[in-house]
């Protein structure tokens, strides 16, 4: 069997006897091989000239549109190596290198729109992400959430107000642009759109925006209307226009809504939570299917869900010094 070896440097080094992977490196890892799991700025950067690089060609086409180049030094992954969904973003994966390591990366914990969950396989060495390994964390079913926004807009547009959806651009504006856009009329800030394209180039059948909303707020008629924008605080100047100019109604879409102060801290007017990260519930699950002797944690609760896992025989350890900001990417 190969020897995992898993050690933090400038993000997750795995050598498994000769050869040297960097996974999600922060900076530019001398490496064989340079794993970038998805297109959000805290996971790109620009590769070390000499790895070869593994990620989708979504991946390649998002991190482009970003600024970071991936596909000068692009391979295919060696023979027992295979890059699995991860149902995060488009494009995200999960590297896998046969019965012994599953690196989940950013990992989805259920089917959202057109986004898949993460898929699995058993392995001996699992590191996954723990954004969200707190029991308070458990995200209601999707249809609940959709059911309670469509309310939340009928009622608005009745007053002939209009409304904001807020997300993360990438990701997460996507999906709200494809469960919101049977609103009419239907609108998108720029930022969004132009990764709404990418979408669209890359398959995913995204409606038409009515309109191309610009940071100014140039042409953007009295409501109703819905707006897909990135999250933006009511202290935001965009924000203040929107609720001051047009009485906007602003939500805010994050896993983080779990938490009541959530919305209030934004200045929303309300807060749903939707998230393309798996709950504490899914987390668990997932670890459960990997079946792995060995669990590495990374990001969030890195501590407590090692504690948790222990407690359910596993064998787990968080991979302290590799957090991001507490942010929903
Ligand atoms: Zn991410």
């Amino acid at each position: 069997m190969r020897k995992t070896r898993v050690s933090l440097g400038e993000g997750i080094i795995v050598e498994q006897g000769a050869t040297k992977y960097a996974l999600d490196p922060k900076s530019a890892v001398k490496a064989d091989y340079t794993f970038v799991s998805h297109a959000h700025m805290d996971h790109v950067e620009t590769p070390h000239s000499k790895a070869k690089v593994l990620a989708s060609k979504e991946t390649v086409l998002l991190a482009r549109a970003r600024g970071v180049e991936l596909e000068t030094n692009m391979h295919d992954p060696p023979e027992g190596v295979a890059l699995l969904d991860s149902g995060h973003i488009l494009g995200a994966r999960a590297l896998y290198v046969e019965d012994e390591l599953l690196y989940t990366g950013d990992a989805a914990g259920r089917e959202r729109a057109f986004m898949s969950r993460c898929r699995t396989k058993k392995a001996r060495v699992l590191i996954t992400e723990t954004t969200f390994g707190d029991p308070r964390y458990i995200f209601p079913p999707l249809d609940q959430t959709v059911k309670l926004v469509n309310e939340m807009i009928g009622h608005t547009f009745d007053k002939g107000r209009p409304v904001v959806l807020m997300g993360y651009p990438l990701g997460k504006s996507q999906i709200l642009s494809y469960l919101f856009s049977s609103w009419h009329p239907f609108f998108v800030h720029e930022s969004v759109a132009q990764m709404n394209d990418i979408y669209r180039q890359s398959g995913v059948p995204l409606k038409k925006e009515a309109k191309t909303v610009s940071r100014t707020l140039e042409d953007l008629p009295q409501g109703p209307w819905v707006m897909v924008t990135p999250m933006m605080s009511s202290r935001n100047k965009v924000a203040a226009r929107l609720k001051k100019e047009h009485h906007a109604v602003l939500a805010a879409f994050s896993g983080w809504a779990v938490d009541r102060g959530y919305g209030s801290y934004l200045g929303a007017d309300y807060s749903f939570p939707l998230s393309d990260h798996c709950d504490y519930a899914e987390l668990l699950r997932l670890v459960k299917e990997v079946s792995p002797e060995v669990v590495y944690t990374t990001h969030g609760f890195t501590n407590e869900f090692a504690r948790t896992l222990r407690g359910e025989g596993f064998d787990a350890k968080p991979l302290d010094g590799y957090q991001a900001a507490l942010s929903d990417y």
